[in-house]
C-alpha cells in the first residue's frame, strides 16, 4: 500500500498510467456473438459522439455498446417482467439482437429506411445486424449522417416498446405506410 503524501507527483502518475486496463465485458460478448466481424472498438466508441452532439442519443447509443439497455429476456432473468418475449412480436425472446434487427416487424422497418436512404442515393449497401447495433466504421461517404440515422431509428424502436401499445399502433402505422415512408 501506497502513502500518498510520501509520493511524488510522478511516481503517483506513473502508478496511474500503470493501471490495468479494464475492458468493458460488453466488447468480448459483441465478439462472440459476431466472430466474423472485425471491430475497430475505437471508431465505434467515437461514433455517438461523431454522429450527434445530442446528449441522449450518445447517452443510448453508449448503453447499447455496453449492453445495459436491457430488452425482456435480460429483464426476465432479474425477475423484473413477466415474460422474455418480444413485445412487438410476441414469439420470440426479446435481445437486444432481436429488439433492434431481428424481430420480423422490426427488420420491415429497416428496409423502408434503407429504401428511403437508397432512392437518395445515401446508402448503397445493405445494413449489416452488427452496424445497425454499433454503428458503421467503414469508410463510406455519409458515414456521420447514416450512424445519426441509425442512433435514431433504435431510439423510435425503443420508445415504442417502452410506451408499449400507444406507441406499437404509431409504429405498425409506419410500417403499413413504409412503402411511401419517407424519413425526412
Ligand atoms: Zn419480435
Amino acid at each position: 500500500m501506497f502513502i500518498l503524501e510520501n509520493l511524488k507527483a510522478k511516481q503517483i502518475y506513473k502508478i496511474f498510467i500503470n493501471k490495468d486496463v479494464i475492458e468493458p465485458t460488453s466488447k468480448l460478448k459483441y465478439q462472440q456473438k459476431y466472430p466474423e466481424y472485425t471491430f475497430e472498438w475505437e471508431e465505434i466508441y467515437s461514433i455517438p459522439y461523431k454522429a450527434t452532439i445530442d446528449t441522449k442519443h450518445r447517452e443510448f447509443q453508449w448503453k447499447i455498446l455496453h449492453r445495459i439497455l436491457y430488452g425482456n429476456s435480460s429483464l426476465y432473468k432479474m425477475q423484473l417482467v413477466d415474460s422474455p418475449l418480444c413485445i412487438f412480436c410476441k414469439t420470440e425472446n426479446e435481445t437486444l439482437e432481436h429488439l433492434f434487427f431481428r424481430c420480423k416487424l422490426i427488420s420491415n422497418f429497416w428496409m423502408a429506411i434503407e429504401n428511403s436512404l437508397k432512392t437518395e442515393q445515401i446508402l448503397l449497401s445493405r445494413l449489416l445486424e452488427i452496424e445497425v447495433l454499433v454503428g458503421i466504421t467503414k469508410e463510406i461517404k455519409y458515414k456521420n449522417l447514416i450512424n445519426f440515422l441509425i442512433i435514431i431509428a433504435k431510439r423510435f424502436i425503443y420508445f415504442c416498446r417502452y410506451k408499449k401499445n400507444n406507441a406499437c399502433k404509431q409504429f405498425r402505422f409506419i410500417l403499413e405506410k413504409s412503402k411511401t415512408y419517407r424519413i425526412y
